[in-house]
């Protein structure tokens, strides 16, 4: 077996409004939560003081996205990295698909935001995965690749980030990837960490798969030995997203 901390984060996307934060909050502090995962959980930017305040520790809090400076005159922006940091985030999401291909962000931008965000000294979950097209044009490993290493141009401390493998085909879509499909991709990640990277960040880095994770599939995806953990869209909004934490129970 090997060292690394199982991570499962909830990312509520633009949804949710107090009254169903709070069911989220209490099927979250009831649990019970498997002790051997990390749990982050990251509503819209608007409700991450609220979590916070009644949100058990054991569970932490993320940002979805962020600008690549903490303040200024960028009217209309919704979170910097030390705005989320004051209101006790201690991770933020980058580079999410819908990041990408709703609003346009580039791989430079988004290693830009990476600098900013781990010098403030949160943890960055950083998505990165292939459309359906390029999968079927045998692109996958390119473009994964590709993405991966604009976020490692930005990274000097590895110990705080997280690889999320998130193909976009199976976003939101219903079209989970096979244990097979997500193990051989995360095998491959952990190769170029080795081989770009190092040995020791290869071997150390979570790498969580996202992407239509269920309840009923997060067993056997959470199987794979290159799976450390899921990212988790719609299922986090319901309690389903307490036996995914406790897929490896
Ligand atoms: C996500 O938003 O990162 C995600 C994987 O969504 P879903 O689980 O709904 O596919």
């Amino acid at each position: 077996a090997n060292q690394r901390k199982f991570f499962v984060g909830g990312n509520w996307k633009l949804n949710g409004d107090k009254q169903s934060v709070d069911g989220i909050i209490k099927f979250l502090n009831d649990g019970p939560l498997d002790e051997n995962t990390e749990v982050v959980v990251s509503p819209p930017a608007i409700y991450l003081d609220y979590v916070r305040g009644k949100l058990n520790n054991n569970v932490a809090t993320s940002a979805q996205n962020c600008y690549k400076v903490a303040k200024g005159a960028f009217t209309g922006e919704i979170v910097s990295a030390a705005m989320a940091k004051d209101v006790g985030a201690t991770w933020i999401i980058l580079g999410h698909s819908e990041r990408r291909h709703v609003f346009g962000e580039c791989d430079e931008l988004i290693g830009q935001k990476t600098k900013y965000v781990l010098e403030e000294g949160l943890g960055v979950i950083a998505c990165i995965g292939e459309k359906l097209e390029e999968r079927e044009s045998n692109q996958t490993n390119e473009v994964v690749f590709r993405q991966t290493s604009a976020f490692a141009a930005n990274i000097s401390d590895w110990s705080k980030v997280v690889l999320a493998y998130e193909p976009v085909w199976a976003i939101g879509t219903g079209k989970v990837a096979s244990p097979e499909q997500a193990q051989e991709v995360h095998a491959s990640l952990r190769k170029w960490l080795a081989d770009n990277v190092s040995a020791e960040v290869a071997q150390k880095t979570r790498i969580i798969y996202g992407g239509s994770v269920s309840a009923g599939n997060c067993k056997e995806l959470g199987t794979k030995p290159d799976v450390d953990g899921f990212l988790v869209g719609g299922a986090s909004l319901k309690p389903d997203f307490v036996q995914i934490i406790n897929a490896r129970k």
